[in-house]
């Protein structure tokens, strides 16, 4: 079963334009086809295949498995020995002529018929350049009629045709020519040949290269964007993506001979690394694409953990590479393409189920990688037909994986991007709101301050005002409580008062201090007959005289009670005391006291007394000594003025007759 799949496999890979269009496709059947069984059956050389050449045919010979093969363990048979001796020739039985890695030399034998009446040219395809030696012999009746000898040991210039592939040119004669080839090589031995005439082959060559070349340049286009792309964004999963188209497209180039061709036609010896060095270098820098794209380190440390000694690995591989025989290389290096592509696309979508959304374009990228793959192999298998399209899905496959790699590439960036705008426009929102809610608290801060301000003011001119009518009406009440609402003069508590501090300071200053009481005489005479307005009238008018007469600093006069007023003099002698008393008196009498257009007779009694030092002890005692004068005064005629007498402890006598 095994080695039937490989088989099938070995044809697909030979085909040419097919071959090795995806580096997964190349090392399975590179594996399987090292699995590949011996089941080959012995044929006689009277079985040779033959092919038919004629110049009006324009298609190619295919020649396929339609030759017979022998295989030289020792590599030691010539031509001259496989012509001299009976040889065990073989048919071909399996699907292509793909022996795999073994160290033999093949031999293959056919003959093609020449249809044509002349000598034709053609020329024999190989499209297996990394083989390291072809020869190939047109026999004629036993000897080598003519011989080429290619591979990829020579220089390029030393090919007889300028091609990327193996081109033999042979002459044929008309009729049947014994055509034999032989292959030697480190790689996998294979010979899937073609006949061309010289006019077709240079039409398929310029068709292939057309194809070729816009592949290509796909590819470089995409690199170049993705590197421009790289120098802007700085992101290393573009640097990766990069090296690995480049490496891919490097390993393609060597594939398919174009390197040897046009870049290195003389690096024999590189040319013949070239192909495993581009395999390893793909292979590491999709590993580190995979490792940087996906983000594992973000979203699982132990997938990161694995794809970083994946990586390591292929690290480590390229570098042997330089170091190791092209076939053991190119196994191992091919062996690791597959591990490496089943790991990327599983990965991938091991990724997007664990919610990495940008892992996404990737798979897809995989998917139409291995999906080309899959069209190829159905195409070659028949289960689809062989177009266009399905012949060259492979490379269409790796287009899509570069383009849509590119396009993940961009998806993810363009992710980030939103979610970075995102964050950023979040963060600027906050910080708006924050700002907001600073500024509504300081407005109202500032509000509630100003309200505080302005209560603050209210409040305090309240209070002043309060304040300032509670100091009227304190000073109101001041002048209320020592004042005679009357008269307006001080009343008798606060006579009583300053009569007490006078006296102190008398005492204290050994000064002299004298008080006057006045009454007025039948005063209730005056309010009977006049009326009681009348009355008032009359001590405002004498409260007004005593205000005017007693204008000396430290006077006080009083109103002590009724129609009695007290007056205190301090520093005032009994004979000045008298002097003043005499005067009011007669001031009273003389005081025109109109009321109601009558004039009204007025006069006064005065009691006088001075403090001395002897006999007095307490203000209370000047005030009743001065009250027993006036007492004296009203009992000896009123309209006088009588003092106490210290001398007789008691009043002067009086002439009841006379008066001031
Ligand atoms: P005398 O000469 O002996 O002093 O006789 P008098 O009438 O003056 O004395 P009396 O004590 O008999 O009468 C005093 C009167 O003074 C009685 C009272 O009606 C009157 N009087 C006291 N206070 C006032 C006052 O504020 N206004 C008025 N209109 N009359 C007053
Ligand atoms: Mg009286
Ligand atoms: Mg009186």
């Amino acid at each position: 079963m095994c080695s039937v799949a490989a088989s099938r496999l070995v044809e697909l890979s030979n085909l040419r334009l097919n071959f090795s269009s995806l580096v997964v496709l190349h090392c399975l059947i590179i594996g399987l086809s090292l699995l590949a069984g011996s089941q080959q059956a012995l044929a006689s050389p009277a079985n040779v295949p033959t092919h038919i050449y004629s110049p009006q045919n324009h298609e190619p010979i295919l020649i396929g498995t339609n030759m017979l093969y022998l295989e030289d363990a020792s590599n030691a048979l010539s031509i001259n020995d496989i012509l001299q001796s009976e040889n065990r020739w073989q048919a071909i039985e399996k699907s292509a002529p793909n022996y795999g890695f073994t160290p033999s030399s093949y031999w293959f034998y056919f003959y093609i018929d020449s249809q044509s009446a002349t000598n034709e040219k053609v020329y024999v395809e190989l499209p297996i350049p990394f083989l390291d030696s072809v020869h190939l012999y047109l026999v004629k009746q036993g000897r080598v009629e003519q011989h080429v000898h290619v591979g990829d040991r020579f220089e390029f210039s030393q090919r007889p045709i300028n091609h990327q592939n193996f081109v033999m040119p042979l002459v044929l004669e008309p009729g049947p020519n014994q055509v034999m080839l032989r292959v030697d090589t480190k790689g996998t031995v294979e010979a899937p040949l073609t006949v061309w005439s010289p006019e077709q082959f240079t039409y398929a060559t310029s068709n292939d290269r057309l194809l070729q070349g816009m592949w290509m340049g796909v590819i470089i286009i995409m690199i170049i964007y993705n590197l421009f792309l790289f120098s802007l964004l700085r992101d290393r999963s573009y640097l990766y993506y990069v090296l690995f188209a480049m490496s891919y497209l490097m390993f393609q180039v060597s594939l398919k001979g174009y390197g040897f061709t046009f870049l290195w036609p003389e690096q024999v010896h590189w040319n013949s690394y070239a192909i495993s060095v581009f395999i390893a270098a793909s292979n590491f820098f999709a590993a580190l694409m995979v490792l940087s794209f996906l983000d594992f380190k973000k979203h699982s440390p132990a997938a990161y953990r694995f794809m970083k000694g994946l990586s390591f690995v292929c690290g480590a591989l390229l570098l042997l590479t330089f170091v190791t025989p092209y076939a053991w290389s190119v196994r191992f290096n091919s062996g690791m393409t597959a591990v490496s592509c089943l790991i990327s696309l599983s990965s991938g979508y091991w990724s997007w189920y664990r919610g990495n959304a940008n892992a996404r374009y990737f798979c897809f990228a995989w998917t139409a990688a291995f999906g080309g793959v899959g069209f190829l192999v159905a195409a070659k298998f028949g289960v689809l037909p062989a177009t266009f399209w399905t012949n060259n899905a492979g490379e269409l496959g790796i287009l899509l994986l570069v383009a849509l790699l590119s396009f993940a590439l961009a998806n993810r960036f363009d992710t980030e991007k939103e979610l970075r705008i995102k964050a950023q426009a979040n963060a600027l929102e906050h910080e708006k709101q924050a700002r907001q809610s600073q500024d509504a608290l300081l407005r109202n801060r500032a509000e509630a301050n100003k309200r505080l301000e302005q209560k603050v003011t209210e409040r305090t001119e309240n209070l002043e005002q309060a304040l300032q009518k509670l100091e009227t009406v304190n000073e109101k009440l001041a002048i209320m409580s020592t004042t005679d609402a009357l008269t307006g003069l001080p009343n008798r508590g606060h006579f009583e008062t300053c009569l007490q501090k006078e006296f102190k300071r008398a005492i204290r200053n050994q000064r002299s201090l004298s008080v006057i009481l006045c009454d007025i005489d039948h005063f209730k005479t005056v309010n009977d007959t006049y009326g009681h307005k009348a009355g008032d009238e009359c001590l405002q008018a004498i409260a007004n005289l005593f205000n005017k007469r007693l204008s000396r600093s430290g006077d006080i006069s009083a109103r002590y009670g009724g129609e009695e007023f007290i007056i205190l003099l301090p520093e005032t002698s009994l004979e000045q005391a008298r002097e003043v008393a005499t005067d009011l008196c007669k001031q009273i009498r003389e005081m025109p006291f109109i009321f109601a257009s009558k004039v009204i007779p007025i006069s006064a009694s005065f009691g006088v007394s001075t403090l001395n030092t002897t006999g007095i002890f307490n203000s209370d005692q000047l005030v009743t000594q001065a009250d027993v004068a006036l007492y004296e005064a009203k009992n000896t005629g009123r309209n006088r003025v009588v003092c106490w007498d210290p001398s007789s402890d008691g009043p002067e006598k009086q002439d009841t007759q006379t008066s001031t």
